[in-house]
């Protein structure tokens, strides 16, 4: 199938990977008369998502922001209520907890880059001590990594929580056989242009609780009730895909398993690469652990630098890939230190910190063919010539 990204000299860090097939897809929605945010291409989608992630229920969205947004209100968090969630993450998990009036409780991470569940532990115990309990518990999966689920959904039930899980980087992850959007109470994908799959922008909320899954669906359609002239007894809100998008979707989801391929035989490449050199760490698995039944997506290999072994520091690589028109980023900036949600609670130990001073992601997207590897690769090589010790 013949990619449609036009060429580049700039090389991105997770671009769209887009072929002949999602045009065909697309175009044929829209000739179908169907453009709006309902429609057949959305019925399918969401039966194909449910099928693939093992839930009862999909509920497609504009984003996976709204997905946070709708699946919070729909597990009954209020203003004034406690949420507690993952330090390491993108804003959009803690903004849409701050959408709903509720209170975010930052917890710090293990060198996973997930959620510390001793540290969970420590925030449940605090915040049920001060007679709020916690409503809900928010992990994320890291960059493609599905976090402790068993201990987080152990922890959560103990103090009377409802889990939503932030797999918006995780499609297609795996832990212990499952996939990582069937954990929690509902869990939130995420079809933006940089993740694994993408619908252009969208998002799903899954969940196997029927009642909960409808909520979401008539709070994302403007709360109307179900007459013929326009009533409302509820806020409503207008979150749902369009069914142009859908289709797109519907697509990408058939090629997730070769997308997530191509980004395993870059991360292999990238391990190779950093193989043996001192204070250079690959953040993730090379392939998986327990015979594949726990594995990432592969969505951003990572790096971690310590300067002190490696001499030199992420910034300098990613400084010099930048002037090779190479993009390369820090990992996510923890909430705890945004300037937005600094003065948020945290229960934090230092290690989201130090993976933020010296984690680099590098580019990972499936749509990057050998010759721009290989040119990532050779810009990369040069550079640790003229720094490594050795
Ligand atoms: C991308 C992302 C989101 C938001 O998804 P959008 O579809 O861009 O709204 C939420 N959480 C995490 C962890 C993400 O990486």
């Amino acid at each position: 199938m013949t990619a449609l990204t036009p060429p580049s000299e700039r090389i991105c860090l997770s671009a769209p990977d887009v072929t002949e097939a999602e045009e065909v897809a697309l175009v044929c929605a829209l000739r179908s008369g169907w453009v709006a945010p309902l429609g057949p291409e959305v019925d399918a989608f969401e039966v194909e998502l449910a099928d693939r992630f093992d839930r009862a229920h999909c509920v497609t969205l504009s984003s996976g922001t709204a997905a946070l947004h709708l699946g919070l209100l729909g597990l009954g968090v209020k203003r004034g209520d406690v949420v507690v969630t993952s330090t390491m993450t993108f804003a959009a998990t803690v903004n849409a907890i701050t959408y709903t009036g509720a209170e975010a409780v930052l917890v710090d991470c293990d060198e996973s880059g997930n959620m510390d569940p001793d540290l969970l532990e420590e925030a449940l115990q605090s915040c049920a001590a001060e007679g709020r309990p916690a409503k809900v518990v928010l992990p994320v999966d890291l960059l493609g990594k599905a976090a402790d689920h068993d201990r987080i959904r152990a922890l959560a039930s103990a103090f009377g929580a409802s889990v939503l899980s932030d797999a918006a980087e995780s499609a297609g992850a795996v832990r212990g056989g499952r996939p990582s959007a069937a954990f929690g109470d509902a869990a939130v994908l995420s079809f933006n242009g940089n993740k694994i799959m993408t619908t252009s922008g969208g998002g799903a909320l899954l969940t196997d609780d029927g009642v909960l899954a409808e909520r979401v669906r008539y709070l994302a359609t403007q709360a109307r009730q179900p007459v013929v002239h326009y009533e409302h007894t509820d806020i409503g809100y207008n979150y749902r895909l369009s069914n142009l998008l859908a289709a797109i979707g519907r697509v990408q989801l058939q090629r997730l398993d070769e997308m997530m391929d191509k980004r395993r035989q870059h991360r292999l490449r990238y391990i190779e690469q950093f193989q043996g050199l001192p204070g250079v760490t690959v953040f993730g698995e090379p392939s998986g652990v327990n015979g594949g039944s726990t594995r990432d997506n592969w969505w951003l290999t990572s790096i971690l630098v310590d300067p002190k072994r490696a001499g030199f520091s992420r910034e300098d690589l990613r400084l010099s890939l930048a002037a090779h028109d190479i993009e390369a980023r820090p990992l996510w900036k923890p909430m705890h230190l945004q300037p937005v949600f600094m003065t948020a609670r945290a229960f934090v130990n230092g290690t989201s910190e130090r993976l933020f001073q010296t984690g680099l992601a590098l580019p990972s997207g499936s749509v990057l063919g050998q010759a721009q590897i290989d040119r990532v690769h050779g810009v990369m090589a040069d550079f640790l010539q003229g720094h490594c010790a050795a």
